[in-house]
């Protein structure tokens, strides 16, 4: 049994010991993780710990006690609305993250329709390749859940949607882009087919959120997705990714912002008086908001174009030497700075086996099997070094890889002592 320690020790045991429970950690400072971490380098680290210790012990539960975290969620929300092409109509909160992001624009749509329509059992449809946060979603708000069918070219087709959409349907989505491929769905038609049926359409720009508007800039093509698109009705866009914020950090937009009646929440049947919140927390930490809010300012336009034209450096020179190996290629065609690799004539979670024991950490991919790379600034600075020990590994792995595609925690250890007790 483990036991709260009977006396306290140092800070400086506290911190040895801490430091030797990290040796197992992926090596992000060296760049060698595609996922999880989207580090913007020691000089961003440096701001994002002096935010974050400034306002460590407050809470933004209550804005009227610590005003500075409210001003700050204006600011941080009030950029992402512009930066996505909402105006004084459009508007949102600041969230824990895109799974709570994803909650409130799925709650706000159910709670709409209930409230407009009358629907009671709702359904969402979703493409193949949206987040899992929808499903949880779902689940938890007790809706059904259906996915639209995968193209043989990886991608989700619009025309889908006829015949899956139903009375009770609240909610269509898509991702811009999506996790598995890096793909943009096809939002101006979906949204197109949401808006004559009344049925809103909420956009996933978890990942492409802080990315996509700087590479429009750049001279990128990228298909339309946000609220300059008729008929989108919320966006849900992490900070914590692409904005390069600490953990903790994403946004939730709605259009109209009105709609904000139906994610919000208040209560004052009890002797503590008005409780509200805007979204899911109660006790709300503020480093998340303080960090992200410095980070955007140290940022600016100009620090954001610089490191995505960097991220996308590195992706066309990692894309550019996948495709140049004859045996491993690129699934589908991704739009960002996120793809899968896969092969025709090799075990692609083999290689990976020997791509871990050189040190790199990714996700893996099944249907079809993948290798899952998000690339950041940083990875600049490894291209070469990857694509070296890709190759190697081609040559090395062995028939079959004994490892299963993941993606976030194995709860299947908690979920047999459940059913055991
Ligand atoms: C990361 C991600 C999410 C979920 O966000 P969390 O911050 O992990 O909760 C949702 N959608 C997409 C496309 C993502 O990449």
């Amino acid at each position: 049994m483990r036991r709260l320690p009977a006396q306290g020790s140092s800070l400086e045991e506290v911190m040895e010991s801490l430091r030797s429970l990290q040796v197992h950690d992926a090596d992000y400072h060296n760049a060698r993780t595609w996922a999880y971490i989207y580090n913007a380098g020691p000089e961003v680290d440096e701001v994002l710990q002096a935010a974050a210790g400034h306002v460590l012990l407050e809470n933004a539960l209550n804005p009227f006690v610590f005003p500075s975290l409210r001003e700050m969620q204006r600011d941080i929300v009030a950029i992402v609305n512009d930066l996505l092409h909402g105006d004084e109509g459009t508007g949102g909160t600041t969230t824990s993250g895109g799974t709570e992001s994803i909650f409130m624009g799925v709650k706000t749509a159910r709670d709409r329709m209930r409230a407009e329509k009358g629907i009671e059992k709702g359904r969402v449809i979703v493409p193949r390749t949206a987040h899992p946060a929808f499903a949880k979603s779902a689940h938890y708000l007790d809706l059904e859940w259906v996915q639209m069918p995968l193209g043989d070219d990886l991608r989700t087709h619009a025309g889908a949607l006829e015949g899956m959409i139903t009375d009770d349907t609240v909610l269509i989505v898509g991702s811009a882009p999506n996790f598995p491929y890096g793909m943009i769905d096809p939002i101006p038609e979906m949204a197109r087919i949401a808006m004559e049926r009344g049925i809103p359409f909420h956009v996933d720009a978890c990942l492409g959120g802080l990315m996509l508007p700087f590479l429009e800039r750049l001279g990128y093509e990228i298909p339309p997705w946000d609220f300059r698109v008729p008929g989108v009705t919320s966006i849900s866009a992490d900070l914590h990714k692409y904005g390069y914020a600490i953990k903790g950090a994403s946004v939730i937009l709605h259009r109209p912002k009105t709609n904000l009646q139906y994610q919000v929440f208040q209560f004052d049947n009890w002797p503590g008086g008005l409780y509200g919140t805007q979204a899911f927390l109660g006790t709300k930490p503020a480093a998340p908001i303080g960090a992200c809010w410095a980070v955007l300012h140290y940022l600016g336009e100009e620090g954001y174009l610089r490191l995505a034209r960097e991220t996308m450096e590195a992706t066309e020179r990692l894309i550019e030497g996948v495709r140049a190996m004859d045996s491993v290629h690129v699934w589908g065609q991704p739009d960002m700075c996120v793809f899968a690799i896969g092969s025709y004539d090799h075990d692609i979670l083999a290689v990976g086996d020997i791509l871990n024991e050189r040190g790199w950490h990714f996700d893996r991919q099944e249907g079809p099997p993948a290798l899952h790379l998000m690339v950041s600034p940083r990875h600049r600075l490894v291209v070469d070094e990857f694509l070296t020990d890709l190759r190697y590994a081609l040559n090395h792995h062995a028939a079959a890889s004994t490892k299963a595609a993941t993606y976030g925690d194995d709860v299947s250890a908690e979920v047999s002592a459940k059913q055991e007790s």
